[in-house]
């Protein structure tokens, strides 16, 4: 959606994967703008919103998750947007195609508000984007921060660190003022990007149990606490294979194939979702970041007993390198030397390492192993020992 805000994919149908009649040709009746209002799992029934009444067998609860708010006054004025649909997305598009907007906040520093950034900008638009933390993307070491840091501004992107919004305004010299903590900003359009509550209120209200991640509890097979009842995507958790636990992880890959799955078993199969090792990425500008695994702080919640190390690495061959730098920080437990997680960012190569260490967190695979695995080499893409041969190397004699 960012990237059709930004005008990059100039036809909002192309974020559409099938439309309502598609289904239709396949036999599924597809139905849109229809609210389900309560659900009676005794008689197997769904009840709409000012409709019928649909019975089912089997039911699957996909019902995702919503923006969260900030609950403070004037959210609700002309002009201030949440992002978590297409309808989203199109009623943003317009409002800025029409409004002359010059001028927009993003109240929200993390993936979400970092891609906006540089999707208003995109339309020659005068960005700020604030956030009640001190550095954007939290999940992210600070490090890494100062890059993204330099990023923005490089970009005339300003970041507001520990910045409250306290109330929404109508404006004078702009469409809107937002109060602050630390002042007054003008803006012609205010985004709201604090994250995702999910979606669970339909699941409580039929008694499906709520796992402790606050999401649906799921199983393997993404059965829930109730028979003939699935739930997939971002209002159910998921298996981390890291830390053995069940987190919510609202990811569309994820939601993706924890939708086939339950799909299979319905059809007849046995399928088991093998759960997740947290991979995630994100651009902005020219930088890709990227992490998977466990945060440190999250390590030592699990239990384990996190070291990590930061190198600057090269994504290309030492010949071919023209300043680019790559950053990979590991975290491995010091009693197993298994690797935890790992964050990368630089102007390329950052998503492409991620995905390699995400198969090796997935294999279970420690630092001695990681330090000679074998990677394809060639000057374009890397040494002959890897950004991530050397970040390996470092953290395991640090252990
Ligand atoms: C701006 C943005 C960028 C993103 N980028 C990425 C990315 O790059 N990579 C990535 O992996 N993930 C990304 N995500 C997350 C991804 O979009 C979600 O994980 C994914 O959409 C989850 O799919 P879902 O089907 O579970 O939920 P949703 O897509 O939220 O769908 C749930 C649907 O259920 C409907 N619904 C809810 N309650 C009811 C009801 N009572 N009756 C009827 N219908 C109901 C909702 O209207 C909605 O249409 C992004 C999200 C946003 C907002």
């Amino acid at each position: 959606m960012p990237y059709y805000i930004g005008d990059v994919i100039k036809d909002y149908k192309r974020l559409v994967i099938r439309t309502p009649e598609e289904f239709q040709k396949t036999g599924i009746d597809a139905r849109i703008k229809t609210t389900v209002e309560a659900i009676d799992p005794h008689k197997g029934m769904v009840h709409l919103l000012n409709g019928p009444s649909l019975p089912y067998d089997i039911l699957v609860m996909a019902t995702g998750a919503d923006a969260v708010r900030l609950g403070i006054p004037g959210e609700d004025l002309e002009g201030v947007f949440t992002l978590r649909n297409l309808t989203d997305a199109l009623k943003m598009k317009s409002y800025l195609n029409e409004k002359g907007c010059r001028k927009a906040i993003i109240i929200g520093a993390g993936y979400i508000g970092m891609e906006m950034c540089e999707a208003l900008k995109n339309l020659g638009i005068e960005v700020k984007v604030l956030d009640i933390l001190p550095r954007p993307v939290i999940r992210w070491d600070a490090e890494f921060a100062k890059l993204i840091l330099e990023e923005l501004s490089k970009n005339q992107v300003a970041f507001l660190a520990e910045t409250k919004p306290l109330s929404i305004e109508k404006g004078n010299s702009s469409k809107l003022r937002l109060v602050t903590n630390e002042g007054v900003l003008d803006a012609d359009m205010i985004l709201i990007g604090v994250g995702t509550k999910r979606n669970t209120k339909l699941a409580e209200s039929m008694g499906l149990k709520i796992g402790k991640s606050g999401a649906i509890q799921v199983d393997a097979f993404q059965r829930t606490s109730s028979e003939n009842v699935y739930a997939v995507g971002d209002c159910c958790e998921v298996f981390h294979r890291v830390s053995r636990k069940w987190v919510y992880y609202p990811l569309g890959d994820i939601a993706n194939k924890q939708g086939r799955i339950a799909g299979q078993n319905i059809g007849g199969l046995s399928s088991e979702f093998p759960g997740i090792v947290g991979a995630q990425s994100f651009k902005v500008f020219n930088l890709e970041v990227a992490a998977t695994g466990l945060t440190e702080e999250e390590a030592e919640r699990d239990g384990f007993q996190p070291a990590s190390n930061m190198i600057w690495g090269l994504p290309v061959g030492r010949p071919m390198a023209r300043g680019e730098k790559l950053g990979i920080k590991l975290i491995a437990d010091k009693k197993t030397a298994k690797l935890l997680g790992a964050q990368t960012i630089g102007e390329k190569g950052a998503v492409q390492r991620i995905n390699s260490l995400s198969l090796a967190l997935w294999c279970g695979l420690n630092l001695d192993e990681i330090s000679y695995v074998d990677l394809a080499y060639a000057p374009p893409f890397g040494g002959a020992w890897d950004a991530i041969h050397i970040a390996a190397q470092t953290l395991r004699a640090k252990i």
